[in-house]
Order: C-alpha cells, then sequence, then structure tokens
C-alpha cells in the first residue's frame, strides 16, 4: 500500500519540513521546539491555521506488507453496501459477544462527504447511552480540536469531518477491545473509508492507530504511540495522522501541545495534496 503523493505533493512537503522518511531523526525530537496551545481550556485553542511547527517524518509505507484489503477480504455484502445499509448492517450485527452487552451501536456521525475522517477506539458508556462517538468531556475537546483546525462535527463542505470508531459497539467496562472483535467489525470502518473517500484519516490514540496500521507498521502492537506520531501513515492509499485521544488529554493535558502539533501536520498535508 503506498502514499499516493507525487513529486510535486513531495517537494510542497519538503518545503514546509515535512521531510521524507528519515530514520536517523527521531521521532519527537524536535518536540520542545513545539508551541504550546494557548491557555484557558480547550476552547481557547486557536482557530488559525499554522504552519508545521517541526519537521515530520513521512513513514515510507512497506510494499506488499500485506496490507487489509489482502489479510482480510472485505465481505461481498458489505463491499456493496451503500451509507443507508450500511448503518442498518451495523445496527443488527451479532458477529461478535459485543451484541449481548451493547445499549446502542455507535455507526458514526458527521458529513459523509467530508475530506476529514477521525476514527477513535471504541464507544464508551455515553457513547453507548447515545449512539454517537465522542460526546461527554473527551467529544467536547474532541469538538475543540476540530474547530482549531477549521472542522465542526456538524459542518459541511470545508467544515465537514466525519467520525467513526473501530469498534461499534461498547466493551463492557470500557476493556480494550479483543482481536476478534476488531476482525469482526473491521470490515464496516473500511467500507465507511471506502464510501467516504476521505483526503486524510486522523487516528486518535493508540488503539486506534494500532488497529488502522497493523498491517502497514511493523512491530505496530509494541509501539508506543508517541513513535507512531509526527510521520505521515497510510490505510487503504489515505494518509493517516497519529495522535493522543481526547480522553487521555484530559487525564493529561500537558501533551496538548503535541497535539496541536499533530493537527498541524495533517492540515499541511492537506495543503499538500490539494490542486494548486
Ligand atoms: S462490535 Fe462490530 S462486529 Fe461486534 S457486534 Fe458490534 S458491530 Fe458487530
Amino acid at each position: 500500500m503506498s502514499l499516493q503523493l507525487d513529486a510535486r505533493q513531495r517537494a510542497m512537503l519538503e518545503e514546509m519540513g515535512v521531510r521524507v522518511f528519515s530514520p536517523e531523526l527521531p521521532v519527537g525530537a524536535l518536540d520542545d521546539a513545539l508551541p504550546s496551545p494557548p491557555r484557558g481550556g480547550e476552547a481557547a485553542l486557536p482557530a488559525a491555521r499554522v504552519a508545521v511547527a517541526r519537521p515530520a517524518t513521512v513513514a515510507e509505507p512497506v510494499a506488499d506488507r500485506t496490507p487489509f484489503s489482502s489479510a482480510r477480504a472485505m465481505p461481498a455484502e458489505i463491499a456493496a453496501m451503500d451509507w443507508d445499509a450500511l448503518q442498518q448492517a451495523v445496527a443488527g450485527c451479532q458477529a461478535c459477544g459485543l451484541c449481548q452487552s451493547r445499549k446502542n451501536t455507535v455507526f458514526g456521525v458527521g458529513d459523509t462527504q467530508a475530506r476529514w475522517l477521525v476514527v477513535g477506539e471504541a464507544p464508551g458508556e455515553n457513547e453507548d447511552i447515545q449512539g454517537e462517538p465522542f460526546v461527554g468531556q473527551a467529544g467536547q475537546l474532541l469538538d475543540n480540536m476540530l474547530k482549531a483546525v477549521g472542522l465542526n462535527r456538524q459542518g459541511t463542505g470545508a467544515q465537514g469531518v466525519y467520525i467513526a470508531n473501530v469498534l461499534k459497539c461498547r466493551p463492557p467496562a470500557n476493556r480494550n477491545p479483543q482481536p476478534e472483535e476488531v476482525l469482526q467489525c473491521e470490515p464496516y470502518l473500511r467500507r465507511q473509508v471506502a464510501l467516504l473517500q476521505p483526503q486524510i484519516i486522523l487516528a486518535l490514540g493508540r488503539f486506534a492507530a494500532q488497529s488502522l496500521l497493523q498491517h502497514s507498521v511493523p512491530d505496530v502492537a509494541t509501539m508506543p504511540l508517541g513513535k507512531l506520531r509526527g510521520q505521515v501513515h497510510s490505510y487503504e492509499g489515505v494518509p493517516v495522522i497519529v495522535s493522543y485521544h481526547p480522553a487521555y488529554l484530559l487525564r493529561t493535558p500537558q501533551d496538548k501541545s503535541r497535539t496541536w502539533a499533530d493537527l498541524c501536520l495533517a492540515l499541511d498535508v492537506m495543503r499538500a495534496a490539494r490542486p494548486a
């Protein structure tokens, strides 16, 4: 699976300080040079778009490293579904044991024409009750993060974003998802990506990153999230930026500045991909 960057896009990334993968550069080595987001709460994240503040690495995808599509073929019936059919399929899904304890399935929310896709881990308690991803405090923080880059979960057009999780049902007591659950649920997310055709994916949290990159990044299961940040990965040919989950940021606010850097990197990838 390769990241489709042509010579012009690569040149633009270089010009902006987004370098092609360089193993010698320790990921996060320039974190200290990053500007911190403004203080005063998450809502105070700036609305202005700023240039990426550090050189980031663009991970060269490893050719033929068992991409999702060949590792596990999408069932033909799912591959043929439109948005409505897919949502109905998820609503009635009993493919894994999580169907027994869920209150609601959590399909996703946002603009189905959006260029941005945000992927989290799995529904929590509030999401399970409301049937919507990223609600509650973590959801508010995500909304503020999105506003900082000009996006809105109710927005369309340039402001549009689609938000989904790897798992569509809540694991009991918010335990970690099991591999079999991910295996069963993954075709739904992959179909969402195929229907949406986003220009960028923001993977929030270690689990989302591991799930999306499990077939393109060696040893991703044992890599800390910090080592996955600052690079442009790829999922189904779509650039992927990894950052922290908002729930983690609520507990560790000092990492908001790193998240801001990740958002800036995502913005720059989007700018680089935009036709001149
Ligand atoms: S988590 Fe996914 S695979 Fe499991 S029951 Fe829910 S929708 Fe189906």
